[in-house]
């Protein structure tokens, strides 16, 4: 059995040479501890709960006693923040404390955020405080539980320490886990800094240690963008399809992997609304929700520009001119899934577009929309359904298309609406619904972060109780503000 003093690390970043990184410790937080951990996250690197509940775990992750086999660094990257070239950033409150192998040969690295200040603090001050932490927390599981690739949150930490953001609060830790952090920003910072054969070092290091298929083939460099090329357009369908907005797609908050990463001041859509921000800095919309696809591409030609020293710069530009088709071809994919339809027959894009037309038009809540027109009844009165619209009769007309490209498909409907079940989730969660545990937690209670993190382990399930939790949000959570502050 794995122990805290066993876990099976092999720091494979920390062999890299040292301008990759800078050595840090994690500076212990005043009366630091537990308030909740994810079994199915501490899973991942075959820790068993009793050994998150040893006093001992809280001592590693607070820095108060070196977890054994650690190596905990700090690694330099740079961005582009809001098309603004910085370069550097680097891990200004997170620390690696090491990369883990599970007993299926993942590699896992464990990553603290609110550790203390770094080398690439710059004016920061090492802390993350426990509304930013909550929501992180929260989110990277809740996308998990949707199936939509981001990195993981084993467990959140609580301090009695305070922290100054607009307001006195209070500071938290995660300890967070993905097979890397390494992001956009990384290639940035070594390919305009001029270390050009550190770039090509960084690129060699996660070909070997990510994608190894790639190491004998003729143009490894190009094979890795085009991987990434593909992967990052397929997040953004999900993202889309989902009705989620990151509020920040900095290229140091995209992963070279193609997860989520780095939850800031995201949200999902209530009503639909293509212009949507959720950040409240955002004041020119650069991050909206209709923009993901295109920033993705952005950020995408950023990392290729990076690249330009290890590869010709028509290969890396044919191979994101590909992006816009994979983009779109995962997106109608994603699209007609939700719909119940597994073929893209002839008017089925007329019939997305047209639906998000009048969602739009009439402000009706996207997640719930999709989730009651599983229950369709080709026929039927459909209450549920057209009583989300001011004008029911807006909706029949499109009730009526939709119902001859069902029967056009020959499916038998019991068996589209199933499968619609597994891709329309019933439960997100809302910024409303993350404010009101954040509440509870400032005021020392951890029982609806509890509920929801367990809510949304399965949030296409139906379940019993929770009925509230799938409604449209109150009116008052339209004042709610989100901003970068964490
Ligand atoms: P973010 O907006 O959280 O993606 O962070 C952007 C950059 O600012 C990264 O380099 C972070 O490490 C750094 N940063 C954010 N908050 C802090 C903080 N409180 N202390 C130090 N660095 C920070
Ligand atoms: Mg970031």
């Amino acid at each position: 059995m794995v122990t805290l003093e066993t876990l099976n690390f092999d720091n494979s970043f920390s062999r890299l040479p040292d301008v990759f990184y800078s050595a840090v410790k994690p500076q212990p937080l005043k009366g630091a501890r537990l308030v909740h951990f994810s079994p199915d996250a501490a899973r991942l690197i075959d820790l068993p709960e009793a050994e998150l509940l040893r006093p001992a775990f809280v001592d590693y992750l607070n820095g108060e006693n070196p977890l054994p086999g650690a190596y905990p660094l700090s690694q330099v990257y740079a961005g582009h923040q809001f098309g603004h070239y910085v370069p550097q950033l680097g891990d200004g409150r997170a620390i690696l404390l090491g990369e883990v192998i599970n007993q299926q040969g993942e590699r896992w690295d464990l990553q603290l955020k609110g550790a203390g200040l770094t080398p690439y603090s710059r004016m920061g001050d090492g802390r993350a405080v426990l509304r930013s932490t909550i929501r992180e927390y929260l989110c990277s599981e809740a996308m998990a539980g949707l199936g939509i690739p981001t990195t993981r949150a084993l467990c959140l930490l609580h301090s009695e320490e305070p922290v100054w953001r607009e307001q006195l609060e209070s500071a938290a830790l995660l300890l967070r886990l993905s097979p890397t952090h390494i992001r956009f920003g990384h290639f940035e910072f070594f390919c305009h800094s001029g270390q050009h054969e550190a770039l090509r070092q960084l690129t060699d290091y996660v070909i070997k240690t990510h994608f190894p298929a790639l190491e004998g083939n003729d143009t490894p460099y190009l094979a890795l963008f085009r991987w990434v090329v593909e992967k990052t357009a397929v997040l953004m369908a999900d993202w889309m399809a989902i009705g989620w907005t990151h509020g920040v797609m900095n290229t140091d908050n995209m992963s070279i992997l193609g997860l989520t990463i780095d939850y800031g001041p995201y949200a999902f859509m209530d009503e639909y609304h293509p212009d949507f921000i959720p950040n409240h800095s955002d004041t020119e919309g650069r991050y909206a929700y209709k923009m993901q696809p295109w920033i993705g591409q952005w950020n995408l030609g950023r990392l290729a520009a990076a690249l330009t020293p290890l590869v010709p710069v028509e290969a890396l530009k044919e191979a994101l001119g590909g992006y816009e088709k994979i983009y779109w071809e995962a997106y109608t994919i994603k699209m007609l899934a939700k719909l119940g339809l597994s073929q893209a027959t002839s008017g089925v894009t007329e019939l997305i577009t047209s639906l998000l037309t009048i969602l739009h038009e009439h402000r009706v809540d996207y997640t719930v929309f999709f989730r009651q027109l599983c229950h369709f009844q080709p026929g039927g009165m459909n209450a549920a359904i057209t009583s989300l619209f001011q004008d029911p009769a807006r909706i029949d007309g499109w009730l009526a298309d939709y119902t001859r490209v069902l029967e056009e498909s020959g499916e038998p409907i019991g068996q589209a609406q199933a499968r619609m079940k597994r891709v329309n989730p019933k439960y997100i969660l809302r910024n409303h619904m993350a404010q009101q545990a954040i509440e509870q937690a400032e005021q020392g209670s951890f029982k609806e972060v509890e509920r929801l993190h367990q809510l949304l382990q399965t949030p296409f399930d139906e379940q019993p109780g929770c009925e509230s939790y799938a409604e449209p949000s109150p009116d008052w959570a339209k004042r709610i503000v989100i901003s970068c502050s964490s």
